[in-house]
C-alpha cells in the first residue's frame, strides 16, 4: 500500500513536470508568432487584371497600416472578413490584410 501510495506520488510528479514545460514552450511559441495576423501574407495579386491592381496601386494599399491597430483594414468601413485571415475590400480587388492600410480608410461605420 505505502509503495502504492509513493508510486502514484512519483507519477504524479512526473506529470506535473513534464506539462509544467510543455505550458511554458506553448505561451513562447505564441509569443515568437505575434498576433494570428502578423504571418499572414495577402500579396498575391496574379488574379487581377491591370486596372485592378492599378486601383490597388494608386490608393496606396499597403500590408502593415503605419497607423497601427488606429487605422487599419478590420476597422475600415469598406474591409468584409475576420482579423485573422486574408479579407477582401469593397473598393480594392484581391486578399485584404486586416492589418492593412490605404488612403480611402474610413471608420467602420
Ligand atoms: S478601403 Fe483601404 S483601408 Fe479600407 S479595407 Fe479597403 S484597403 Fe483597407
Amino acid at each position: 500500500m505505502f509503495n502504492d501510495e509513493k508510486l502514484s506520488r512519483r507519477s504524479t510528479l512526473k506529470i506535473a513536470l513534464s506539462v509544467i514545460p510543455m505550458s511554458i514552450g506553448g505561451a513562447a511559441l505564441l509569443n515568437a508568432c505575434g498576433s494570428e495576423s502578423e504571418g499572414l501574407d495577402c500579396t498575391d495579386v496574379s488574379g487581377l487584371s491591370g486596372s485592378e491592381t492599378a486601383t490597388r496601386t494608386a490608393l496606396e494599399y499597403v500590408e502593415a497600416s503605419p497607423h497601427g491597430e488606429e487605422k487599419d483594414c478590420t476597422n475600415c468601413n469598406f474591409y468584409t472578413g475576420t482579423a485573422t485571415a486574408c479579407g477582401a475590400c469593397t473598393l480594392i480587388k484581391g486578399p485584404i490584410n486586416p492589418k492593412g492600410y490605404c488612403k480611402s480608410w474610413v471608420v467602420k461605420a
